[in-house]
C-alpha cells in the first residue's frame, strides 16, 4: 500500500487537525485546521469540503463507467447503455452545439412572437409546462399531506429567475445589487440571442418588473417551510372561482388529464396574482417573459457563449466561482440528473458491496433503539405524546443503498437520440413531467427512490415517514466499512440520527406515523418543544459569520434540531456498541474523542464569501463551522471528552444548552 493510500484510509487523520488551537475554543478549526490550510478552494468551486471531496470521487468513478459505455459500438436500442452513451456523447459534442448557437430554441421564440391574445398566452404557458419548463407557476403530482397514501394535483408558486424571493423584495444594498446584476444579465443573454442592445435592455426591464410582481405575492423561503400554511386543499370549482381569468379546464385538457376533483394550492395568494397578471400584464410583456423562461432554462445546453454568460451570473457572480467545471464533470452531473437510476444501477454493481448494506442496517437498528430509549426518558413530554412519538419511530421505514431489483424506475418512455443534445434534454424533462402527472389521483408508491444511488446525501421524507441513505454517502469519511465504532457512530451514525430526528423536528413533528399532516401532540408538550427549540434559534441567530452576517436561526431550525438529536442519539448508540469491548486509544485519542472528531471532520469546509452570503440566505442548513461550533456545546459529553470548562470560548452553561430529543 502506498503512503498516499494509507493516509487516505485513516479514519481520523491527525494531519487534518490543528492542535495549536484549543479544542474548547474553536473545535471546528481544532479538528479541521490542517485540512483547511492544505485545501484552498479551487477555481471551479464555490466551497470545498468533505461532501465536495466525496462527490468529486464519485464523479470520477462514474465517469470511468460512462467512458466505457460511451465507446460501445454495439448496444441494444432502448437499453440503458444506449441511453447513457447517446446522452453523454451528444452533450460532449461541443463543435456541433457551438455551431448551432441559438438555433435550437428559435422555433420556441418564433411561436411566442406570434402570440396575440391572453388566451394564447395561457396556451403557451401550458405548452411549456408539458415540455418541463415552468413559467409563471408550477404544477405537479405529489403526496397529499392530508392523506399520505394518495397523490394529489399540486399547484405551487414559481416562475422566478433569481434563486430567492427576497432578492426581489429586500431593500438591503446586496439585494439591490443582485437585482441590478440580474437585469444586466437578462439583457446580455438576449443580446447573445440576437436582439439589438436597446431592445434587450427593454426586455430585461420589463421581465424584472413582472418577476418582481410575482415575487411580491410569493411566500418567503421561511414561510414556505410551514406545512400547514402550504396545505390548502380545495375543489376544482373553488379554485376556478378564485382565479376566474385563468381557464383551468383548458390547462388540464392540454396536459391531457381530467379536471382534478381536489387540488392542493400551496400558495393561494400567489395564484390570485397570477389571475391579476393574466388580466393586467400586457401580452407583450408576457411574451418577453416566456421567451426569457425558454432562454434561461436552456442556457446550459446551448452554445458556449450562452453557457458562459449563464455561468458568469449564477455561479460567478452569485457564488463566487472563478472557473467553469470541466465539461465531463458537468455531463456526469447531467447524467445523474436525467438518467440517474440507469447510471446508478451500473455504479452500485461496481462500487457498493452488499456487506455495506448489512452494516448500515445494523447501525440504523441500533440508532432507532437509542432514540426510542431517549424518547422514553424525556422530561418535558407527557406519556401520551411519548406513546405517539414511539409509534412514529417504530413505523419509520429505511432505504439503504439502491432500489430493490424490481423497483428501479422504468425509463423506456425516455427516448435518447444520437447527436441531438437539446432534444435529449427536452425528452428527459418531458419524461419526468409525464411521470409526475401520471401520479395524480393514484396511490403513493413508497418504494420509489427520491434520489439516485450515486447521490452523496441522505434524507427524511415526512409524508413517507422514511429515511433514505443512497450508496453514494456510504463511503469515507461518512462511512468506514472497517473503522472503529466511535468513528462510524460519530460520522454516519450522527447522519442516521440526524435523518431520524427530522421526523421530530419543527416541521417533521407535524406529521404522524403514516406521514399525514395532523397534530398528535398534547398542547403543553408542543409548548415545551417550542420553548426548547427557541434556545437553538437564539444560539444560531447569534452565530456571526463574515463579521456582519449571522446564521438564520429560524430558517435552519429543522437542521439544527436534527444535528442536536443526531449527536445525542448516536452517542448513546455508540456507548452500547463499545460496552465490554477493549477501550484503547487510537492515534492518541479516546473513543469519546474520536466520536466528536469524526463528526467535526464531516463539516470541514472552505467557502467563498459570496457563497457563504448566498447560503446564509438560501440554505436551510447552517454553515459547516456552526454545525460544529454551535452544535457541539449543547452536548454534555463533548465537555468531558475534551475537558472543556467555563474558561473555554465554546463553553455554554448547562441551563442554556439545548436538549431536545
Ligand atoms: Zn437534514
Amino acid at each position: 500500500m502506498s503512503e498516499k493510500t494509507q493516509k487516505e484510509n485513516l479514519a481520523i487523520n491527525p494531519s487534518n487537525m490543528d492542535t495549536s488551537i484549543k479544542a474548547g475554543d474553536d473545535f471546528f478549526h481544532y479538528a479541521n485546521g490542517g485540512w483547511i490550510a492544505e485545501n484552498p478552494i479551487g477555481d471551479e468551486y464555490s466551497q470545498y469540503g468533505a461532501f465536495t471531496e466525496l462527490r468529486e470521487l464519485t464523479k470520477k468513478q462514474l465517469n470511468e463507467l460512462v467512458n466505457e459505455v460511451a465507446g460501445m459500438t454495439n448496444v441494444q436500442p432502448g437499453s440503458p447503455e444506449q441511453k447513457i452513451r447517446d446522452f453523454y456523447n451528444s452533450g460532449m459534442d461541443t463543435n456541433k452545439i457551438d455551431a448551432l448557437g441559438i438555433k435550437p430554441i428559435l422555433p420556441d421564440f418564433e411561436r411566442i412572437d406570434g402570440l396575440k391574445t391572453r388566451e394564447e398566452i395561457q396556451q403557451e404557458i401550458v405548452r411549456l409546462h408539458v415540455k418541463g419548463i415552468s413559467p409563471a407557476f408550477s404544477f405537479f403530482g405529489s403526496v397529499d399531506p392530508g392523506n399520505s397514501m394518495m397523490n394529489i394535483a399540486t399547484f405551487n408558486q414559481g416562475g422566478l429567475g433569481l434563486t430567492d424571493v427576497e432578492y426581489y423584495t429586500n431593500d438591503d444594498p446586496k439585494s439591490r445589487e443582485i437585482r441590478e446584476k440580474y437585469v444586466e444579465h437578462i439583457a446580455r443573454m438576449f443580446g447573445l440571442a440576437g436582439l439589438p442592445d436597446k431592445e434587450a435592455e427593454k426586455y430585461a426591464k420589463d421581465i424584472m418588473d413582472f418577476e418582481t410582481r410575482l415575487a411580491k405575492s410569493s411566500l418567503t423561503r421561511l414561510e414556505a417551510r410551514d406545512p400547514i400554511r402550504t396545505y390548502n386543499k380545495m375543489s376544482f370549482d373553488d379554485f376556478q372561482a378564485s382565479t376566474p381569468a385563468y381557464d383551468w379546464s383548458s390547462y388540464f385538457a392540454a396536459l391531457d388529464i381530467e379536471n382534478p376533483v381536489h387540488l392542493n394550492v400551496r400558495t393561494p395568494d400567489f395564484f390570485t396574482e397570477i389571475n391579476s397578471s393574466i388580466e393586467e400584464v400586457p401580452v407583450d410583456t408576457w411574451k418577453k417573459y416566456l421567451k426569457w423562461n425558454v432562454l434561461n432554462r436552456n442556457a446550459n445546453y446551448l452554445s458556449s457563449d450562452i453557457e458562459r454568460a449563464d455561468f458568469d451570473f449564477y455561479q460567478g457572480y452569485l457564488s463566487g466561482i472563478k472557473e467553469m467545471k470541466p465539461r465531463w464533470k458537468r455531463m456526469t452531473e447531467n447524467l445523474s440528473g436525467y438518467l440517474g437510476e440507469p447510471l446508478g444501477k451500473i455504479y452500485v454493481k461496481k462500487h457498493f458491496p452488499p456487506e455495506a448494506k448489512q452494516r448500515m442496517e445494523e447501525l440504523v437498528a441500533n440508532l432507532k433503539y437509542s432514540l426510542g430509549e431517549r424518547i422514553n426518558q424525556l422530561k418535558w413530554m407527557s406519556d401520551s405524546t411519548k406513546d405517539k412519538a414511539l409509534e412514529k419511530l417504530d413505523a419509520m421505514t429505511v432505504k439503504v443503498g439502491y432500489p430493490d431489483d424490481d423497483k428501479w424506475i422504468d425509463y423506456s418512455n425516455f427516448e435518447v437520440v444520437e447527436g441531438d443534445w437539446l432534444a435529449n434534454i427536452y425528452n428527459g424533462r418531458q419524461f419526468f413531467k409525464q411521470r409526475s402527472l401520471e401520479r395524480i389521483g393514484e396511490p403513493v408508491d413508497r418504494d420509489e427512490w427520491i434520489m439516485p444511488p450515486q447521490t452523496v446525501n441522505a434524507g427524511y421524507i415526512p409524508v413517507y415517514n422514511q429515511i433514505v441513505f443512497p450508496a453514494g454517502i456510504l463511503q469515507p469519511p461518512f462511512f468506514f466499512m472497517n473503522a472503529d465504532d466511535p468513528v462510524n457512530y460519530g460520522a454516519i451514525g450522527v447522519v442516521i440520527g440526524h435523518e431520524m430526528t427530522h421526523g421530530f423536528d419543527d416541521k417533521g413533528r407535524q406529521f404522524d406515523k403514516d406521514g399525514n399532516l395532523t397534530d398528535w401532540w398534547k398542547k403543553e408538550d408542543a409548548e415545551n418543544f417550542e420553548q426548547q427549540t427557541r434556545i437553538l434559534v437564539d444560539q444560531f441567530n447569534n452565530f456571526t459569520i463574515l463579521d456582519s452576517l449571522t446564521v438564520n436561526g429560524e430558517l435552519t431550525l429543522g437542521e439544527n434540531i436534527s444535528d442536536n438529536g443526531g449527536l445525542n442519539v448516536s452517542w448513546d448508540a455508540m456507548q452500547k456498541a463499545i460496552q465490554g469491548k477493549e477501550k484503547g486509544n487510537i492515534q492518541g485519542f479516546t473513543p469519546e474523542q474520536r466520536f466528536f472528531l469524526a463528526y467535526a471532520q464531516l463539516w470541514r469546509q472552505t467557502i467563498r464569501d459570496e457563497e457563504m452570503a448566498r447560503r446564509l440566505k438560501e440554505d436551510v442548513h447552517s454553515p459547516g463551522i456552526s454545525r460544529v461550533n454551535a452544535a457541539l456545546p449543547n452536548i454534555p459529553h463533548f465537555y468531558t471528552a475534551f475537558d472543556i470548562g467555563q474558561d473555554d470560548k465554546l463553553y455554554v452553561a448547562e441551563k442554556e444548552r439545548a436538549d431536545i430529543w
